[in-house]
Protein backbone atom coordinates (compact mmCIF):
# COMPACT_ATOMS: atom_id res chain seq x y z
CA UNK A 1 0.00 0.00 0.00
CA UNK A 2 1.46 3.39 -0.97
CA UNK A 3 1.50 6.62 0.76
CA UNK A 4 0.72 10.06 -0.35
CA UNK A 5 1.27 13.04 0.62
CA UNK A 6 -1.95 13.86 2.06
CA UNK A 7 -2.23 10.41 4.29
CA UNK A 8 0.97 11.57 5.74
CA UNK A 9 -0.46 14.88 7.00
CA UNK A 10 -3.76 12.79 8.07
CA UNK A 11 -1.52 10.55 10.04
CA UNK A 12 0.64 13.00 11.74
CA UNK A 13 -2.91 15.03 12.69
CA UNK A 14 -4.64 12.17 13.69
CA UNK A 15 -1.30 11.57 16.08
CA UNK A 16 -1.98 15.63 17.51
CA UNK A 17 1.20 16.72 16.33
CA UNK A 18 0.58 20.34 15.63
CA UNK A 19 1.57 22.40 11.97
CA UNK A 20 1.22 18.30 10.30
CA UNK A 21 1.15 20.38 6.75
CA UNK A 22 4.12 21.78 7.35
CA UNK A 23 5.71 19.11 9.22
CA UNK A 24 4.42 17.04 6.03
CA UNK A 25 6.60 19.22 3.82
CA UNK A 26 9.47 19.00 5.83
CA UNK A 27 9.90 15.03 5.85
CA UNK A 28 9.11 14.73 2.34
CA UNK A 29 11.68 17.15 1.50
CA UNK A 30 14.23 15.52 3.84
CA UNK A 31 13.65 12.05 1.99
CA UNK A 32 13.71 14.00 -1.15
CA UNK A 33 10.37 12.94 -2.03
CA UNK A 34 8.20 14.26 -4.62
CA UNK A 35 4.42 15.40 -2.71
CA UNK A 36 2.60 15.04 -6.18
CA UNK A 37 3.36 10.89 -6.16
CA UNK A 38 2.27 8.29 -4.32
CA UNK A 39 5.25 7.06 -2.39
CA UNK A 40 5.97 3.06 -2.20
CA UNK A 41 8.65 0.47 -1.85
CA UNK A 42 12.37 1.65 0.40
CA UNK A 43 11.08 5.56 0.60
CA UNK A 44 7.34 4.78 1.71
CA UNK A 45 9.35 2.22 4.45
CA UNK A 46 11.51 4.93 5.50
CA UNK A 47 9.02 7.85 5.84
CA UNK A 48 7.16 4.85 7.89
CA UNK A 49 9.93 4.89 10.35
CA UNK A 50 10.05 8.51 10.67
CA UNK A 51 6.63 8.42 10.90
CA UNK A 52 6.61 6.03 13.78
CA UNK A 53 9.33 8.12 15.54
CA UNK A 54 6.73 11.45 15.48
CA UNK A 55 4.19 9.90 16.51
CA UNK A 56 6.31 8.65 19.60
CA UNK A 57 6.64 12.31 20.23
CA UNK A 58 10.93 12.55 19.00
CA UNK A 59 10.64 16.10 18.23
CA UNK A 60 11.12 16.42 14.21
CA UNK A 61 14.74 18.04 14.95
CA UNK A 62 15.82 15.33 16.43
CA UNK A 63 14.56 12.98 14.13
CA UNK A 64 16.28 15.23 10.87
CA UNK A 65 19.27 15.32 13.55
CA UNK A 66 19.10 19.35 12.77
CA UNK A 67 17.84 22.47 14.04
CA UNK A 68 17.83 26.25 12.49
CA UNK A 69 19.06 28.97 15.13
CA UNK A 70 19.79 32.53 14.76
CA UNK A 71 21.81 32.34 11.20
CA UNK A 72 22.71 28.89 10.82
CA UNK A 73 21.88 25.51 11.19
CA UNK A 74 22.85 23.45 13.81
CA UNK A 75 23.40 19.32 14.00
CA UNK A 76 21.93 18.04 17.21
CA UNK A 77 21.36 14.59 18.33
CA UNK A 78 19.69 13.62 22.31
CA UNK A 79 22.91 14.22 23.75
CA UNK A 80 22.45 18.01 23.43
CA UNK A 81 19.27 20.41 24.24
CA UNK A 82 17.79 21.60 20.91
CA UNK A 83 18.29 25.23 20.39
CA UNK A 84 15.27 27.03 21.13
CA UNK A 85 14.42 30.50 19.36
CA UNK A 86 14.38 31.95 22.77
CA UNK A 87 17.54 31.85 23.29
CA UNK A 88 18.70 33.81 19.95
CA UNK A 89 17.61 36.71 22.29
CA UNK A 90 21.25 36.26 24.62
CA UNK A 91 22.74 35.67 21.03
CA UNK A 92 21.91 39.35 20.37
CA UNK A 93 22.60 41.31 23.30
CA UNK A 94 26.49 39.45 23.51
CA UNK A 95 26.56 40.68 19.83
CA UNK A 96 25.71 44.21 20.75
CA UNK A 97 27.68 44.09 24.10
CA UNK A 98 31.11 42.89 22.26
CA UNK A 99 33.43 45.68 20.67
CA UNK A 100 33.88 44.63 16.84
CA UNK A 101 37.60 46.18 16.86
CA UNK A 102 39.29 44.57 19.80
CA UNK A 103 39.69 41.14 19.94
CA UNK A 104 37.89 39.21 22.82
CA UNK A 105 37.83 36.10 24.53
CA UNK A 106 34.36 34.24 25.45
CA UNK A 107 33.40 31.59 27.96
CA UNK A 108 30.26 29.56 27.10
CA UNK A 109 29.03 27.18 30.28
CA UNK A 110 27.40 24.15 29.10
CA UNK A 111 27.76 24.49 25.47
CA UNK A 112 26.04 21.83 24.44
CA UNK A 113 25.73 21.77 20.79
CA UNK A 114 27.58 25.41 20.35
CA UNK A 115 24.54 27.39 18.61
CA UNK A 116 24.84 30.15 21.02
CA UNK A 117 28.86 30.73 21.63
CA UNK A 118 29.06 29.75 17.80
CA UNK A 119 26.28 32.22 16.61
CA UNK A 120 28.70 35.06 18.66
CA UNK A 121 31.81 33.84 16.65
CA UNK A 122 29.39 33.84 13.58
CA UNK A 123 28.99 37.46 13.66
CA UNK A 124 31.87 38.94 15.68
CA UNK A 125 35.03 38.05 13.80
CA UNK A 126 37.63 38.93 15.93
CA UNK A 127 36.51 37.04 19.24
CA UNK A 128 37.43 33.56 20.38
CA UNK A 129 35.64 31.38 22.37
CA UNK A 130 36.15 28.57 25.30
CA UNK A 131 32.89 25.85 25.01
CA UNK A 132 32.51 24.05 28.52
CA UNK A 133 30.66 20.99 29.04
CA UNK A 134 30.02 18.17 31.55
CA UNK A 135 29.00 15.70 28.55
CA UNK A 136 32.03 14.55 25.93
CA UNK A 137 29.31 13.58 23.62
CA UNK A 138 27.71 16.78 24.00
CA UNK A 139 31.42 18.31 23.06
CA UNK A 140 31.54 15.89 19.84
CA UNK A 141 28.90 17.48 18.41
CA UNK A 142 29.77 21.40 19.32
CA UNK A 143 32.69 20.58 17.89
CA UNK A 144 31.04 19.07 14.18
CA UNK A 145 29.23 22.25 14.42
CA UNK A 146 31.81 24.28 14.54
CA UNK A 147 33.59 22.41 11.94
CA UNK A 148 30.72 22.40 9.11
CA UNK A 149 30.60 27.04 10.23
CA UNK A 150 34.39 26.98 9.81
CA UNK A 151 34.84 28.49 13.23
CA UNK A 152 36.97 25.30 14.81
CA UNK A 153 39.87 27.59 14.52
CA UNK A 154 38.71 30.35 17.10
CA UNK A 155 36.94 27.62 19.59
CA UNK A 156 38.74 25.82 22.44
CA UNK A 157 36.54 23.00 23.58
CA UNK A 158 36.66 21.86 27.78
CA UNK A 159 35.57 18.86 29.15
CA UNK A 160 34.73 20.17 33.02
CA UNK A 161 32.23 19.99 35.65
CA UNK A 162 32.03 23.72 37.48
CA UNK A 163 30.98 21.51 40.34
CA UNK A 164 34.43 20.47 40.63
CA UNK A 165 36.58 22.19 42.88
CA UNK A 166 39.02 22.75 40.32
CA UNK A 167 37.22 23.99 37.31
CA UNK A 168 38.52 27.74 37.46
CA UNK A 169 42.23 26.36 37.10
CA UNK A 170 40.87 23.62 34.81
CA UNK A 171 39.31 26.30 32.34
CA UNK A 172 41.11 29.61 33.60
CA UNK A 173 40.23 32.93 33.55
CA UNK A 174 40.54 36.71 31.83
CA UNK A 175 37.49 36.44 30.05
CA UNK A 176 35.66 39.77 28.39
CA UNK A 177 32.17 37.89 28.10
CA UNK A 178 30.26 34.70 30.00
CA UNK A 179 27.13 32.90 28.27
CA UNK A 180 25.37 30.16 29.51
CA UNK A 181 21.92 28.63 29.37
CA UNK A 182 22.50 26.58 32.15
CA UNK A 183 19.94 23.86 33.25
CA UNK A 184 16.90 25.61 35.35
CA UNK A 185 14.01 23.46 35.38
CA UNK A 186 13.28 22.71 38.96
CA UNK A 187 13.41 18.97 39.47
CA UNK A 188 10.31 18.12 40.31
CA UNK A 189 9.13 19.74 37.28
CA UNK A 190 10.64 17.33 34.40
CA UNK A 191 7.77 15.56 34.55
CA UNK A 192 5.20 17.72 33.74
CA UNK A 193 7.25 18.91 30.68
CA UNK A 194 6.15 18.08 27.29
CA UNK A 195 7.62 14.66 25.85
CA UNK A 196 9.23 15.72 23.27
CA UNK A 197 11.03 17.61 26.10
CA UNK A 198 11.47 15.42 28.54
CA UNK A 199 11.96 12.54 26.50
CA UNK A 200 14.15 13.62 23.83
CA UNK A 201 16.51 16.32 25.35
CA UNK A 202 19.01 15.47 28.09
CA UNK A 203 17.77 15.53 31.29
CA UNK A 204 21.37 17.06 32.27
CA UNK A 205 20.83 20.41 30.02
CA UNK A 206 17.68 20.24 32.15
CA UNK A 207 17.56 19.65 35.71
CA UNK A 208 18.55 22.79 37.55
CA UNK A 209 17.85 21.06 41.05
CA UNK A 210 15.51 21.47 43.53
CA UNK A 211 14.39 24.77 43.36
CA UNK A 212 16.33 25.11 39.85
CA UNK A 213 18.66 27.83 40.70
CA UNK A 214 21.30 25.59 41.58
CA UNK A 215 23.37 26.22 38.44
CA UNK A 216 23.30 29.79 38.89
CA UNK A 217 24.31 29.65 42.32
CA UNK A 218 27.20 28.05 41.14
CA UNK A 219 28.24 30.12 38.37
CA UNK A 220 27.92 33.13 40.46
CA UNK A 221 30.34 32.14 42.83
CA UNK A 222 32.83 31.25 40.14
CA UNK A 223 32.31 34.21 38.04
CA UNK A 224 34.40 36.76 39.75
CA UNK A 225 36.96 34.75 38.93
CA UNK A 226 36.40 33.85 35.20
CA UNK A 227 36.17 37.53 34.12
CA UNK A 228 37.64 40.24 33.74
CA UNK A 229 37.16 43.52 34.99
CA UNK A 230 34.49 45.22 33.25
CA UNK A 231 33.38 41.97 31.36
CA UNK A 232 29.72 40.42 31.37
CA UNK A 233 28.04 37.37 31.90
CA UNK A 234 24.47 36.65 30.12
CA UNK A 235 22.46 33.81 31.22
CA UNK A 236 19.40 32.72 30.11
CA UNK A 237 16.42 32.65 32.42
CA UNK A 238 13.23 30.45 32.69
CA UNK A 239 9.83 31.63 33.49
CA UNK A 240 9.83 33.90 36.22
CA UNK A 241 13.58 33.07 37.27
CA UNK A 242 15.24 36.51 36.00
CA UNK A 243 14.74 38.85 39.00
CA UNK A 244 15.79 35.86 41.37
CA UNK A 245 19.08 35.42 39.12
CA UNK A 246 19.87 38.81 38.83
CA UNK A 247 20.07 38.49 43.12
CA UNK A 248 22.26 35.72 43.39
CA UNK A 249 24.77 37.45 41.01
CA UNK A 250 24.50 40.89 42.73
CA UNK A 251 25.65 38.87 46.13
CA UNK A 252 28.53 38.01 44.51
CA UNK A 253 29.40 41.43 44.01
CA UNK A 254 28.33 41.50 40.01
CA UNK A 255 26.52 44.47 38.74
CA UNK A 256 22.49 43.97 36.54
CA UNK A 257 22.77 45.97 33.52
CA UNK A 258 19.59 44.75 32.03
CA UNK A 259 16.80 41.83 32.01
CA UNK A 260 15.79 41.30 28.43
CA UNK A 261 12.56 39.87 27.52
CA UNK A 262 12.32 37.18 24.57
CA UNK A 263 9.88 37.75 21.45
CA UNK A 264 7.08 36.28 24.10
CA UNK A 265 7.46 38.60 26.59
CA UNK A 266 8.97 36.62 28.94
CA UNK A 267 12.17 37.66 30.85
CA UNK A 268 14.41 35.43 29.41
CA UNK A 269 18.20 36.92 29.24
CA UNK A 270 20.17 38.32 32.82
CA UNK A 271 22.56 40.79 31.98
CA UNK A 272 25.45 41.35 34.66
CA UNK A 273 28.87 43.31 34.47
CA UNK A 274 32.15 42.81 36.78
N1 LIG B 1 14.32 26.14 27.62
C1 LIG B 1 14.29 24.76 27.99
C2 LIG B 1 12.86 24.32 28.22
O1 LIG B 1 12.05 25.11 28.61
C3 LIG B 1 15.10 24.50 29.24
C4 LIG B 1 16.51 24.73 29.03
C5 LIG B 1 17.29 24.85 30.29
O2 LIG B 1 17.00 24.25 31.33
N2 LIG B 1 18.28 25.64 30.20
O3 LIG B 1 12.53 23.19 27.98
Amino acid sequence: MSLGFDDVVRILSEGKIPSPRLEARILFEYLGLNQFAPVDGEAEMRLRGLLDRRLAHAPLDKILGKRDFYKNTFAVSKDVLTPRPDTEILVEAAIELLPKKIPQKILDLGTGSGCILLSILGDCSKACGMAADKSEPALVIAKHNAELLGLDKRVTFMQADWFEPDFVEHIGSGFDMIVSNPPYIPTADILTLEPEVRQYDPLLALDGGKDGFEHYRRIAELTPHLLKQEGYILLEAGQGQAKQIADIFEHEGLHLIEIRPDLSGIERCVILKK
